[in-house]
């Protein structure tokens, strides 16, 4: 079978089919466009055959590739944690706008957040939480990939963090509702990732509640929140006694981080 043959017969998307065959075959995107008439093995053929069934049962393109790109790195993920969204690149740039020597990513994930801003801050001190050991794990092997040193913490949410105090806190907590309909679309994912008690405010309430007694003076909490949240969410920020709480619109226009500084 040729590469042309493969595409054709695959019924999913063609550009997720091409990064598919890439991935199966070993040869380049971009080969795999200039090069229909090359042929492909049968191991190659039935790998790629594997991915596209994955991907017909809804698997998402990332968990079958290994990977996914966040701010000009490219992650190493698995279904033990959230797959990085472009949104989330939206706090990475708030963060980046203030000026910080230490920074800690709660609910790291994959790392994508903490590894960001290590990368554009060589020098800050970057800290990331995680409650997950499997997630914790998938953040360590990123960070050794790109070669960061971030200081990596096995818990949930501030509570490794004990008598320490950071310029930023940064986050990207689940936020979706119990019950919410979206949810169907994303049974790939860790449901600890996503899912936050019958609102989707829960962890969000805990991080806001706790965050200021570790923040420096001047230091800052951002956070990433839902559609239709900002209201609820600077609320929180307000309640905790941070100041010049908003919250900022993300690509599609949709509020999606809020921030408040502590005094
Ligand atoms: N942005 C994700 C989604 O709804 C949710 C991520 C999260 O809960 N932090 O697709």
């Amino acid at each position: 079978m040729t590469i042309e043959q493969a595409l054709r017969t695959a019924a999913v998307d063609t550009r997720e089919a091409r990064l598919l065959l890439a991935a199966a075959s070993g040869f380049s995107e971009a080969s795999v466009v200039a090069y229909p008439e090359r042929s492909l093995t049968e191991e190659t053929e039935a790998r790629f055959r594997s991915y596209i069934e994955r991907r017909s049962r809804g698997e998402p393109v990332a968990y079958i590739l290994g990977r996914k790109e966040f701010y000009g790195l490219e992650l190493a993920v698995n279904p033990a944690v959230l797959i990085p969204r472009p949104e989330t690149e939206l706090l990475v740039e708030l963060a980046l706008q203030r000026a910080f020597s230490s920074v800690v990513d709660l609910g790291t994930g994959s790392g994508a957040i903490a590894l960001a801003i290590k990368r554009q801050r060589p020098q800050a001190r970057v800290v990331a939480v995680e409650a997950s050991a499997a997630a914790l794990a998938v953040a360590q092997r990123n960070a050794v990939k790109h070669g960061l040193e971030i200081d990596f913490r096995h818990g949930r949410w501030l509570e490794p963090l004990a008598g320490e105090r950071f310029d930023l806190i940064l986050a990207n907590p689940p936020y979706v509702a119990e019950g919410d309909a979206h949810l169907g679309d994303l049974v790939f994912e860790p449901r600890g990732a996503l899912v936050s008690g019958p609102d989707g405010l829960d962890a969000i309430r805990e991080i806001t509640r706790e965050a200021p007694r570790y923040l420096s003076p001047g230091g800052w909490l951002l956070l990433e929140h839902g559609m239709g949240q900002a209201g609820h969410v600077c609320a929180l920020l307000s309640q905790a006694g941070l100041e010049e709480v908003d919250s900022c619109p993300d690509l599609a226009r949709i509020p999606r981080v809020a921030g408040g500084k502590v005094k």
